[in-house]
């Protein structure tokens, strides 16, 4: 249910209805909106609750949510949310890059990657330490080394590191140098993970699973929405499908259609998505036509050498023209990169 406070309902009043709906053995989670505030009480509906709430002095109504995934869902909160971590801003109008690469391999080269995409305008620098790889044999990551490399990358650069979080045991290591936790498609559903980085108060990219649908994928969401951290972002980053002429089926009716249905941004991954380099650029800018609100692209500065995911890095100059190219499209559709 959703408790729609009156618009002269102090703060006092909303945390007395928050402790009634609780006293209910609900949840709930108080949503500051700039026309009014709405409480959205989560929990087994029993007998009678809406008919008391509703009777409340500060209470203006109290309606049902439809949708499965409460929290996340636009008809509990229909303003946008925006997401921010340092200089990186996804939401609200402004689209944000964040760019590196698919894992960190040496101090040199994470540098050397988060200068050329800080120059062409990234503000978050993406680079995993903790690789899930499909072959037990395939390099893994620097683990905490590559944590430490990427920090020393902020520290030069200013960008905010946005870096995978692979077990709920090592959600306070990499928080510690993280400024966005990412879980990866693999680990979408693994709901112990989400609840761990729900505790924290750390921007988290949620990936979409390969195989999951968009229900699934909002319910992953709500997961992390639910253990009281807001800050939740969606990323759509290519689905399994019949076609195999892509690593990945880059669905970008997922923007509007989550548009639709959640206040969460929408970052869309075009690296991951194709799996071709060479189509990244216009997937990029075909992205922001769609109206996301972020992109994360993976940029090596030799691809060839990379020691995952090569074949769709960008060399630093392409990324600079695919920025440039992004920018007139967010231009012709009134937003900002
Ligand atoms: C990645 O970002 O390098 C990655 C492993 O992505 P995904 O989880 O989407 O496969
Ligand atoms: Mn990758």
């Amino acid at each position: 249910m959703i408790v729609v406070m009156k618009q002269r309902a102090t703060d006092e009043m909303v945390q007395l209805v928050a402790s009634r709906i609780e006293s209910m053995g609900l949840k709930a989670h108080v949503i500051v909106g700039t026309e009014r505030t709405v409480i959205a009480a989560i929990g087994e509906k029993r007998n009678g609750e809406q008919e008391t709430l509703s009777g409340l002095d500060e209470v203006d109504k109290v309606v049902p949510i439809l949708a499965p995934y409460k929290v996340a869902s636009r008809e509990t909160k229909d303003e946008p949310t925006t997401v921010r971590a340092l200089d990186l801003v996804l939401g609200g109008g402004h689209i944000g890059v964040i760019a590196g690469p698919c894992s960190v391999e040496s101090e040199q080269q994470i540098l050397e990657s988060a200068r050329a995409v800080q120059a062409a305008g990234a503000t978050g620098l993406r680079g995993g330490a903790f690789k899930p790889r499909t072959s037990p044999y395939s390099f893994q990551g620097l683990k905490e080394e590559g944590l430490k490399l990427l920090a020393a990358a902020r520290e030069e650069t200013g960008l905010a590191v946005v870096t995978e979080v692979m077990t709920p045991e090592h959600v306070a290591l990499v928080g510690a140098y993280a400024d966005v936790l990412q879980i990866g498609a693999r680990n979408m559903q693994n709901y112990h993970l989400l609840q761990a980085v729900g505790e924290t108060d750390k921007p988290v990219l949620l990936k979409r699973g390969p195989s999951a649908s968009i229900d699934e994928f909002l319910l992953a969401a709500e997961y992390i929405l639910d253990q009281g951290n807001p800050h939740v972002v969606l990323c759509e980053r290519g689905i399994r499908s019949f076609e195999t002429h892509t690593r990945f089926t880059l669905p970008l009716a997922t923007v509007p259609y989550l548009r639709e249905r959640t206040h969460l941004p929408i970052v869309i991954d075009p690296s991951h998505g194709t799996g071709i380099a060479s189509l990244v650029p216009t997937m990029a800018a075909a992205a922001v036509a769609a109206d996301c609100d972020g992109l994360i692209i993976e940029v090596h500065p030799d691809p060839a050498e990379a020691l995952s995911d090569g074949a769709q890095s960008l060399t630093p100059e392409q990324f600079n023209d695919t920025m440039t190219r992004c920018r007139s499209v967010a231009e012709a559709v009134g937003r900002t990169i």
